[in-house]
């Protein structure tokens, strides 16, 4: 059994963010993960041709100066001169078949009439529905905002919380407002796994948790048992859940109540030359099987351009490929590469204020574990480093 002062279960930015808190902190810090690298929706394949490597986010894309925490890791971790500007693409409605800008498909009477509102109304207490629907006008929402809104997380999100969905955060003046890195976010992911110190186990995936005589004794799928005082889930909500069963029931019930939505990524990469699609940020087709395309147009390539399809789960493989050639205007024999990944985001409700709070309580005297995701104060790569960054302050010897 090996002996470690802090164990992460998950390598997404939740569980690389706290392992980074902790090292920093003087624990021994050891992180799993269950899949062959870490970045879990940080996810930026590469495929080879032309002689070098041509990258897609199958996940997470985009992060902003307001990302002061992010940053200051990034930073910490000596890559800040990775961050790469993302080229000014428009995000763009599929509309009949045609890309099609979205102030074209807003009503602006309706949009000045409502605007006002944006000084008068709080968020706080209101759904992203009711907040919205005021701000932009009730057919603006429906017919074309709530669309872009849906696509963040791609599930409905009519229903969450308005104050979780933009947060305002205070931004970095010296750094780009909004940016991407020169080898994709889940170099990122990289970089904080190669810090000395944290030592990472990739292709361990975690099948159990017990406690005994005041230790945490974890147990993987290869029967592998590793210990130490303090434990740190940064996993999806129903994953931690089902890990404390045995040893916190209280907590794993309160985080079972919890729901939470799978995301069906499928990314292609096409020749230039084969694809006629404008350059976008990103399609959203209103009512569609997928919530959105994101491209990489915002980091252009000489040869090739990549898309990636955020799917409602549950497809079948032919309605997916059906609908992205259709999209993009190929035949499947112009896709020359493509890939897939599963993600998981949360799907907050109006209830999650008093879930959070009902938490910290429950984990306030359980110094030894640390729970961290995209579950917490929101589903943003901020959100989750601010979330680990807290549970790291609660490490005490
Ligand atoms: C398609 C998409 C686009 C997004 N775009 C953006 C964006 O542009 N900007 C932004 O701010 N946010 C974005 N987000 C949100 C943000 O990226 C995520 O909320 C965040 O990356 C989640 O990180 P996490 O570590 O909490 O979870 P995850 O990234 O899901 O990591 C959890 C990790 O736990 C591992 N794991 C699970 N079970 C086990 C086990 N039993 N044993 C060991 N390991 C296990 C998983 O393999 C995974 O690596 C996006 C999310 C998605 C899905």
């Amino acid at each position: 059994m090996k002996e470690h002062e802090v164990i992460v279960v998950g390598g997404g930015i939740s569980g690389l963010s706290l392992a980074y808190y902790s090292n920093k902190a003087g624990f021994k810090t050891v992180l799993l993960e269950k899949n062959s690298t870490v970045g879990g929706s940080f996810a930026s394949p590469k495929y080879a041709a032309s002689g070098k490597n041509f990258w897609l986010e199958l996940g997470a894309h985009t992060c902003y100066s307001s990302y002061q925490n992010l940053l200051d890791i990034i930073e910490g971790c000596g890559v800040s001169d990775t961050i790469i500007p993302r080229a000014k693409v428009p995000f763009s409605l599929m509309i009949d078949g045609q890309v099609k800008s979205i102030l074209s498909q807003l009503s602006i009477p309706e949009l000045l009439m409502s605007a006002p509102n944006l000084f008068k109304l709080k968020k706080t207490g209101q759904s992203v529905k009711s907040y919205y629907s005021k701000i932009v006008g009730e057919r603006n929402y429906a017919d074309v905002v709530s669309h872009f809104f849906n696509a963040v997380p791609s599930q409905p999100t009519d229903d969450f919380p308005a104050e979780m969905m933009f947060k305002s955060r205070e931004k970095r003046k010296d750094v780009l407002k909004n940016y991407t890195f020169r080898e994709g976010l889940q170099s990122v992911a990289f970089a904080i796994a190669a810090q000395k110190g944290i030592n990472i186990f990739t292709g361990m995936e975690v099948k159990g948790v017990r406690f005994e005589n005041g230790k945490y004794i974890v147990r993987t799928a290869s029967g592998d048992e590793l210990t130490a005082p303090t434990l740190a889930l940064a996993m999806p909500s129903a994953l931690s859940s089902a890990m404390l069963s045995d040893v916190n029931p209280d907590i794993a019930n309160h985080l079972g109540q919890l729901k939470a939505a799978t995301v069906d990524s499928v990314g292609v990469i096409v020749r230039k030359e084969n694809i006629n699609l404008k350059p976008v940020a990103a399609l959203i087709s209103p009512g569609d099987v997928f919530f959105s395309a994101v491209s990489r147009d915002t980091v252009p390539d000489d040869n090739f351009r990549g898309f990636a399809f955020h799917f409602r789960p549950g497809l079948d493989e032919k309605v997916k490929r059906e609908r992205i050639t259709s999209v993009l205007g190929v035949s499947m024999s112009k896709i020359e590469h493509s890939d897939t990944r599963i993600n998981t985001v949360p799907s907050l409700r109006m209830t999650h204020p008093q879930w959070l709070e009902k938490t910290n309580t429950l984990l306030a005297d359980k110094k030894n574990l640390l729970l961290t995701g995209n579950y917490f104060g929101g589903m943003a790569i901020e959100d989750c480093v601010i979330r680990s960054k807290s549970e790291s302050e609660r490490l005490k010897r």
